[in-house]
């Protein structure tokens, strides 16, 4: 493909995708298919000469779209939202195009020096404590998903605890890491995959708005020292995945200070909403933590993947993680002027996510951003009064961001006939969880798309199918 032939299929492309942003509406949510059908609609090998273009996006119409999840449909209202918008798709097509490989500043300096100032935006957006802006020994930098940041965040506690030596002599020692029982899987995932085993990750209870409860964290790591396990982290939330629970921030860190435990913060989710002046309490008690991370991917417009990661101690962090073998050696990395992203995370390679953000960044400003979450919380708000005022449903939890937990008084059975009924029309989305044994639907608003018309029709839609699965636990 030449580049005039490039720029007329681009074209074709980008109208593509603002049909299907614009068409969205009209479509199912979910996938109408049975498994196996997309597959069964591919040819068993790839074309032995290469195919015109405009056959290849008609197929996208034929071949993908009917076996999509469409997370920017809106009437998406389940797990959390995965937003995208123009700014972010059009500044991951100059990254595409670009094709710079940033591992090190000399490959790329502007994929570099670009993602650390949008680092420093975010932090100041967000208002994160003045530690981890790169102007001091902090920083932040983009890693695919809050799962990888917390993976990074266990290496570089296990380092720390152990005085130094895990990069050499790796896990001698019993380690330690403590979230709340409703930390994310990937906690558990990274202690396993830093070769912790079974025994790496202790669940700490909750309290009744099922939040870490700060007693019964002393209590475990004391009994753990007492047995000569080392306490090497805690993770501590903001915002749960289940129900956003916010974990005391304020007594956690005081006890990671007093033992010298790494303490690294989860907002995958929720950091979003600290671009709110108004909402940025949820996040008192931040500024003891080593590390901290949020997912612009979640709910702030930019397209997945794109986690932002602070460290208080950027050199603690590259420690941990770089190894440097000839091949990288070159006089930028030896003069220390420039930062190297590749000893940040996993991933040796990286590319340019950063013009993502800038794009998004700019294209809403300050106040574009702070709307967009404004709008979640309120309609989120308009929807629990909803449930609150109506005798059938009882809110199961708070609802400090934009996720509504609810359920019908009628009973576990009930609840989950409703949900299936609900995704059965095609014209929303929700999923569930347990809260403390029983079935809960969740309801999440923050796709980009999302109108108050559309959480309208959503309650009214829960409202009248309500009746219907209200049977089920008395049949
Ligand atoms: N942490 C929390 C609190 C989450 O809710 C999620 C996902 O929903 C994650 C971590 C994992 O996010 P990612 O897909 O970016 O790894």
């Amino acid at each position: 493909m030449d580049a005039e032939e490039f720029r007329r299929q681009g074209h074709a492309v980008v109208d593509w995708i603002a049909d299907y942003w614009s068409g969205l509406r009209d479509r199912p949510v979910t996938a109408q298919e049975p498994p196996g059908a997309i597959a069964a609609r591919l040819p068993a090998a790839p074309p032995e000469q290469g195919e015109n273009f405009e056959q290849i996006l008609a197929d996208l119409d034929t071949v993908v779209t009917p076996g999509l999840t469409h997370w920017q449909h809106p009437g998406f209202f389940g797990y959390f939202p995965a937003n995208t918008s123009g700014p972010s798709v059009l500044g991951d097509l100059v990254s595409a195009g670009l094709g710079v490989q940033g591992m090190l500043w000399a490959t790329g300096p502007a994929c570099t020096e670009v993602e650390t100032v949008m680092l420093d935006w975010l932090a100041q957006l967000l208002d994160l404590p003045a530690r981890f802006r790169s102007t001091g020994p902090g920083g932040g930098v983009i890693q695919d998903s809050a799962s990888s940041a917390t993976l990074v965040a266990t290496l570089a506690a296990l380092h720390r605890a152990g005085g130094g030596d895990w990069r050499a002599q790796g896990v001698t020692r019993r380690y330690r890491v403590y979230t709340s029982t409703q930390g994310h899987s990937s906690i558990e995932k990274a202690a396993r995959i830093a070769g912790l085993g079974d025994e790496g990750v202790r669940a700490v209870e909750v309290d009744e708005l099922l939040a870490l409860d700060p007693v019964a964290l002393r209590t475990a790591i004391t009994a753990d020292q007492a047995a000569g396990v080392v306490p090497a982290l805690v993770v501590a939330t903001i915002g749960t995945t289940s129900t956003t629970a916010i974990d005391p921030l304020p007594a956690i860190s005081q006890i990671c200070r007093e033992y010298g435990i790494w303490l690294h913060v989860d907002a995958a989710y929720a950091g979003a909403a600290a671009v709110c002046p108004e909402l940025r309490h949820t996040h008192t008690g931040l500024e003891y933590a080593d590390s901290y991370c949020f997912d612009p991917h979640k709910w702030l417009l930019t397209g997945f993947d794109c986690d932002a990661f602070w460290v208080a101690d950027r050199a603690e962090l590259v420690e941990t993680l770089s190894v440097l073998p000839e091949y990288l050696r070159n006089a930028a990395t030896e003069s220390g002027a420039v930062l190297d992203y590749r000893d940040w995370q996993v991933p040796l390679g990286r590319r340019f996510r950063a013009l993502k953000l800038w794009f998004v960044l700019r294209s809403y400003g300050v106040e574009g951003l702070r709307a967009h979450i404004r709008s979640g919380v309120e309609l989120a708000a308009w929807f629990a009064d909803q449930v609150r005022a109506d005798e059938r449903f009882e809110l199961v939890a708070p609802h400090p961001f934009s996720l509504v937990c609810f359920r019908l008084r009628a009973g576990d059975e009930s609840s989950a006939a409703l949900l299936a009924r609900l995704n059965a029309t095609g014209r929303i989305y929700l999923t569930h969880t347990r809260v403390a044994g029983r079935y809960t639907l969740r309801l999440a608003v923050g796709s980009p798309l999302t109108r108050k018309e559309d959480v309208f029709d959503a309650w009214r839609l829960v409202s009248e199918l309500a009746d219907v699965a209200d049977q089920a636990d008395s049949d």
